[in-house]
């Protein structure tokens, strides 16, 4: 069998020292394969952007392992890491994290551009994303000619552009409305029969109905996972955890 595209194993992560230390993740086991599509669920400060951006790559874990791809990413040094994040690993940012000084298209392309891709194939596979999230009129704009639910679509199409095997979404629909929340979420479970992992953080039920599987976080553990997520009482019981 091949190796699962995202595997966590004994993942903790602390914050800060002494009497300030918090744990954000507590013992995390996760393995997640191509193809499925996992949300996770779980109150404010319960872990869950730790969780992804551990997963991701962005930070580190205080003590387990994290591989992507069979790569465990404890043995990369910082240009591995960031080349194996760029090649594999599309992240949706609760706070968008696109450059001001970019045009969308621009912002969507710069990925591909750093990895070595040409400028010309950069930005034809930066208009198939912004395409397929329904923004491709928008291309030639600045971020800050663009309302708060376009640059969070703009963030999104540069999380799918390319062929990259794991896509991590934190709370990717806040600043949309439902129509558009609903459409982004059709693009990810797409993805995900296309073969990608796709990793979804979201507060909306409704949301986490398109999974394969629905993992709830509490205080830094797994306390469940829903197999069945299209089992409304399943999620309606965890909506207050
Ligand atoms: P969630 O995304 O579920 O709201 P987070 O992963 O952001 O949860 O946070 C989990 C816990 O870790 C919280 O107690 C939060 O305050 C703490 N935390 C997260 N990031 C940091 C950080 N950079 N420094 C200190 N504490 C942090
Ligand atoms: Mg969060």
């Amino acid at each position: 069998m091949s190796d699962p595209v995202l595997q966590l194993r004994n993942v903790s992560r602390n914050y800060g020292s002494g009497n300030n230390q918090v744990t954000a993740l507590k013992h995390i086991d996760l393995s997640i394969a191509a193809g499925e599509f996992v949300a996770v669920m779980g109150p404010s400060g319960s872990g869950k952007s730790s969780l992804l951006s551990i997963a991701g790559g962005l930070e580190t874990a205080s003590s387990g392992e994290v591989a992507i791809e069979g790569t465990a990413l404890g043995g990369l040094n910082i240009n591995e890491l960031a080349r194996l994040r760029r090649r594999a690993v599309g992240y949706v940012f609760q706070d968008f994290n696109l450059v001001p000084t970019l045009t969308a298209l621009e912002n969507v392309a710069l990925p591909m551009e750093l990895d070595g891709v040409g400028i010309r194939q950069a930005r034809q596979q930066a208009t198939i994303a912004l395409q397929q999230i329904g923004i491709d009129q928008l291309a030639n704009r600045f971020m800050d000619e663009m309302s708060g639910g376009q640059q969070q679509r703009v963030a999104i199409a540069r999380a799918i552009v390319g062929r990259r095997r794991l896509l991590l979404a934190d709370e990717p629909t806040g600043a949309l409305d439902s129509f558009s929340g609903d459409s982004i979420l059709d693009v990810l479970r797409q993805r995900a029969d296309d073969g990608t992992a796709v990793v979804l953080v979201t507060h909306e039920a409704r949301h986490a109905a398109w999974a394969d599987r629905v993992i709830f976080l509490k205080d830094g553990r797994i306390v469940d996972e829903a197999a069945d997520s299209h089992d409304p009482t399943v999620l309606l019981n965890h909506a207050a955890i």
